[in-house]
């Protein structure tokens, strides 16, 4: 009898475990299954937390609903009637102490058309002037390995790029533009660059595909997004799952692995699948090789601040689903999403639900960090009267530091990872790595990733 172990029951653990246990059903295999997870709870960074009358997601809110329209989890799942879909509205930046619209015919902040350009509240004259050279510039030299940042500044311009695109497009990755690949990132654009000439005019050929001031983008549960990580649960079957089990090694012992628990148990497994961050792989795996491989992965941080108030959220200074900053020296936030506006199911009683983000990219941030939940509360309370007007009591707060826990994809990014699956081939075969160290960090991107990792493992049977 074969054992699988998969370690780590975030959605991409669930996902592999979901497409081991069909097959094992399908072709009444005896296959011993086990799921192993750290903390208490399954679902790793998709965390619902209910309270004084909120659905609070304290890591990811949502999913794009393009990438889940071409997949066919929630049909399979059963979780059809339980979708429900952002609300449409503006987004600003706060920059020179006042909320500025983002054009809505845009793509992460780059116009899809000249007129969106003309438009721009955000940029001057000049810097509009420069940004149509996309229209009469052609592309000699840029790669899909080149930094998305060098690329859209060589035909955008500097200003365009600085004050309207990077701020959407870097909270979008989690990095700096000038550090994020083409192909980790945009890849598209480029193709758009050759096909259409322009930048600009691939996006408004191109503008059904990103839906641009379309409705329906991004998708929840209306019991809030958990209701994905319990579904897949609940399909489990006789997969044994263990909660609080945290792995401390893996030792080879002749073509089987045996793997320790920090309960001192041990599980002896013909196949391990590593859906657990990077850094948690390296702690696990005795092997220096595969460890100087896997630190050369980068990752950043986040402190996600939700405030709730016993204030209408009719409150808020203007129609919009929130905002984020340009500068550094206004707010010590990178973003504030005006989460009752944006999803109608977080607050019953339509009362005001924000969310702001603190990135480690911010300057505030070190000092953030230092600082204990009732500080970081006031700082936020203080952003919130700064960049909203709004000076209530909250009611309620929930506050999660992601140390170290956002996948930031450099320009070496896919040959670590390649590196990674080489050295674990050879030396240890039946160890795989998935999940959002290495293979996309969107839901859907690890919910693919699941399958593709249960595939590997159900050829090698
Ligand atoms: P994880 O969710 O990190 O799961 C790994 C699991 O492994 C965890 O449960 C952990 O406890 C466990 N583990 C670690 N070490 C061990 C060990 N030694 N033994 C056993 N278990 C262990 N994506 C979207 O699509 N939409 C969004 O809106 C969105 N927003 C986000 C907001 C935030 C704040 C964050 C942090 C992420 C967001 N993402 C979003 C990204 C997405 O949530 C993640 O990429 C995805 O959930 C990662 O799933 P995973 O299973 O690969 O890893």
């Amino acid at each position: 009898m074969k054992t699988v172990i998969v370690i780590g029951g975030g959605i991409t653990g669930l996902s592999t475990m979901y497409e081991l246990y069909k097959w094992k059903k399908a072709n009444q295999s005896d296959m011993r299954l086990i799921l192993a997870e750290a903390s208490a709870e399954l679902g790793g960074k998709i965390r619902t937390v209910k309270n004084s009358g909120f659905v609070i997601e304290a890591g990811a809110d949502s999913i794009v609903t393009r990438k889940a329209n071409t997949m066919t989890f929630i049909e399979e799942l059963g979780l059809q009637s339980e979708v429900v879909y952002n609300a449409t509205g503006r987004s600003f930046i706060y920059t020179e102490g006042e909320l500025k619209q983002i054009p809505t015919d845009a793509v992460f902040g780059i116009p899809a058309s000249v007129e969106s350009l003309a438009k721009s509240t955000l940029v001057s004259a000049e810097g509009k002037v420069e940004a149509l050279k996309d229209l009469y510039t052609k592309n000699e030299t840029f790669t899909k390995d080149d930094s998305v940042g060098a690329f859209l500044e060589h035909f955008l311009g500097k200003e365009l790029v600085e004050k309207q695109i990077a701020p959407v497009l870097s909270g979008v990755y989690s990095g700096k533009l000038s550090d994020l690949t083409l192909a980790s990132t945009l890849p598209y654009l480029l193709e758009y660059k050759d096909k259409y000439g322009s930048i600009i005019k691939g996006l408004e050929a191109n503008k059904e595909k990103f839906q641009i001031g379309g409705e329906r983008k991004f998708l929840s549960f209306r019991s809030g997004l958990d209701t994905l990580v319990n579904a897949f649960e609940n399909k489990l079957g006789d997969v044994e799952i263990l909660k609080n089990t945290k792995v401390s090694e893996i030792e080879k012992e002749n073509n089987r692995y045996k793997v320790s628990f920090a309960n001192q148990e041990v599980i002896e497994a013909d196949h391990v699948v590593l859906s657990i961050p990077h850094t948690a792989a390296g702690e696990i795996l005795n092997d220096k090789e595969i460890i100087g491989e896997l630190v050369k992965l980068k990752s950043s941080s986040l402190i996600s601040v939700y405030v709730g108030f016993d204030v209408p959220d009719s409150l808020l200074p203007t129609e919009g689903t929130g905002f984020i900053t340009a500068s550094n020296n206004e707010l010590s936030c990178n973003a504030c999403t005006w989460t009752s506006r944006k999803w109608e199911h977080t607050s019953e009683s339509k009362n005001l639900l924000v969310r702001l983000f603190y990135k480690s990219s911010h300057p505030a941030f070190q000092a953030l960090q230092k600082m204990n939940k009732e500080e970081i509360l006031q700082a936020a309370l203080s952003d919130i009267k700064k960049g909203l007007g709004i000076s209530a009591e909250p009611i309620t707060s929930e506050i999660t530091n992601w140390s170290d826990q956002m996948p930031n994809y450099r320009i070496t990014h896919s040959k670590s990872v390649e590196a990674i699956e080489n050295k674990l081939a050879t030396a240890y075969p039946g160890i795989i790595i998935a999940g959002c160290s290495y293979y996309g960090v969107g839901i859907p991107d690890c919910i693919e990733n699941g399958k593709n990792t249960a595939r590997k493992i159900i050829a090698l049977l």
